[in-house]
């Protein structure tokens, strides 16, 4: 059976541990290659051949390191075929969106190739008498990033390329449900030009994670994932003195007005609610109508549109999701739609149980539509991360308004309306850190920048963008001054611009 290796210092690295995780084809349930969990010696060989790596890194002129960036764009999209197939092999989404997802990791790659511009300083000349003030964004030093499974091309670049591009050098441990494709992406990084150990890659579970976020040498995290995690990873980094950023959990709100263009809408909704079997921390899983009249319509629409989705494996072209990523995730979205069912909410659409003719083992569920969900249900409550639209209905905009602001996550909304004034209130008052009008997945282009609010996002700045290159550089602000001859007596006051 195949194996996933670790990828240290250029090379590819066997684990010795003897624990393994097994990766499964959701397609058809079968397990098509393991993967060996690091112990905490391997993450520190990762961090050493890193640390190997930091002093010609953080030296190199930016400009090179940009063209390196630069020649792993062209690399990946060389390869972007190979690597979607990959992609979709381990974690079940179609092909033609794990193509989105190597592309939406291409875009950050293409934002890092600018970074030079991005790190420059200020400069004040004659700040005072004869003296010069100057900053420089230096690189942190040996930084890691930790990933989720379900954009296992993406969210990697969101880190390392912007984090690399600044002169650091990378630790990754990906998510150990689809680790293939973050070693292609360091094998492709290699060919590029990327000096061996700048970006290092090590599987493995929660003792890979503890030991990257206790190790003196790691200067700073990034972690995505669920928020229970986030969380605690951002408590147990910021405690070890590191720099943390964690983005976690969501339960995006689109909300639907009176005036919105309701055949737009809908078509956005579905794609939004279901692509990915709603796997997507940018997903809509919650349509909140204003209005008893645009409810009625919303519904009726939405069934007719959910009910015409297919579904297949990820390399059927006509699909247009495929199987969640495994039979763990499949039976925990499957309870949350006997929740909803327990808790008195109309499911008009129910999509357990589907078998797909010829792969009848893997984790498929059919559509799924809720009407008349109500705020303090915990299936509304929860995230629920599978093919489950859940319809809350409203009669006002501030009722509908209030729900992703007092809803504990934060990560989207969206909001669909002809009313300028009403959509330009909304972004500027709504509790939520990315904000769609009449865009259902308001993922913000790569030289913009992508993060959450409340429990989706743990730290305080985002990735990628002008933040990414903040959180990846710490600032030094120099004084000069090259004075002639007697410089006079020392003050021995604070020195004063008076
Ligand atoms: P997860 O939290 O299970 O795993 C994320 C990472 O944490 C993985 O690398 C995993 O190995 C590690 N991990 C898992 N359990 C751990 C533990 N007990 N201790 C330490 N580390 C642990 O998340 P997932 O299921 O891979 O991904 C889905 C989640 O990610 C969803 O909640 C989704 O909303 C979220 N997500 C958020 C964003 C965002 O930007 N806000 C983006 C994508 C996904």
């Amino acid at each position: 059976m195949r194996s996933v290796h670790h990828f240290i210092s250029g090379k590819s690295v066997e684990s010795q541990s003897g624990r393994f995780g097994d990766i499964y084809n959701p397609n058809t349930g079968e397990v098509q290659a393991r993967v060996g969990l690091a112990t905490e010696g391997e993450v520190d060989k990762a961090v050493e051949a890193a640390k190997a790596a930091l002093p010609e890194w953080s030296t190199t002129n930016p400009q090179r390191r940009a063209r390196v960036l630069f020649k792993f764009k062209g690399l990946l999209e060389q390869n972007i075929d190979e690597l979607a197939e990959l992609l979709s092999s381990e974690h079940g989404k179609v092909v033609a969106d794990s193509k989105g997802d190597v592309q939406r990791g291409i875009d950050v790659v293409e934002f890092a190739c600018g970074i030079p511009h991005l790190q420059k300083g200020e400069y004040t000349e004659g700040a005072g008498p004869g003296i010069d003030v100057y900053s420089m964004r230096q690189p942190l030093g040996v930084v890691a990033g930790i990933t989720p499974f379900n954009f296992p091309a993406m969210i990697p670049c969101w880190m390392f390329a912007v984090a690399i591009a600044c002169g650091n050098t990378f630790v990754l441990k990906p998510s150990e449900k689809d680790p293939s494709v973050p070693v292609r992406l360091a094998e492709l990084f290699l060919e590029a030009g990327a000096p061996e150990g700048v970006l290092n890659v090590v599987h493995g579970d929660k003792t890979a994670v503890d030991a990257i976020l206790k190790h003196p040498e790691i200067k700073a995290v990034s972690f995505v994932g669920s928020s229970d995690i986030a969380q605690y990873v951002y408590a147990t980094g910021t405690a070890h003195g590191k720099r943390v950023q964690a983005m976690g959990g969501a339960k995006n709100h689109g909300i639907i007005m009176p005036d919105a263009n309701m055949e737009q809408a809908v078509k956005d909704i579905v794609g939004a609610a279901y692509g990915s079997a709603g796997e997507r921390c940018m997903a809509l899983p919650v349509a909140v109508t204003v209005g008893k009249k645009t409810g009625d319509e919303f519904v009726e629409r939405m069934l007719d549109a959910a009910k015409g989705l297919k579904v297949g494996v990820s390399t059927d072209p006509d699909a247009q999701y495929g199987p969640v990523v495994s039979a763990a995730h499949k039976a925990k979205v499957e309870d949350y739609i006997q929740m909803g069912v327990d808790e008195g909410a109309d499911l008009l659409l129910d999509g357990r149980g589907l078998k797909m003719q010829g792969a009848e083992n893997g984790y498929f569920i059919g559509p799924n539509l809720f009407d008349n969900v109500k705020p303090h249900m915990k299936s509304y409550k929860e995230e629920i991360f599978g093919p489950v639209l859940q319809v809350v209905r409203a009669e006002t905009l501030e009722e509908a308004a209030a729900l992703p602001s007092n809803h504990q996550y934060g990560n989207g909304v969206a909001i669909f309306t002809s009313n300028g004034r009403a959509a330009r209130e909304f972004a500027a008052q709504v509790n939520v850190g990315m904000v769609g009008i009449n865009v259902p997945i308001p993922v913000p282009v790569s030289y913009h920048t992508f993060g959450g609010w409340k429990r989706s996002a743990f730290g305080d700045t985002n990735q990628h963008g002008p933040e990414g290159v903040r959180f990846w550089t710490k600032i030094k602000t120099v004084t000069q001054r090259w004075p002639e001859g007697d410089i006079g007596d020392q003050a021995f006051i604070i020195p004063t611009m008076q």
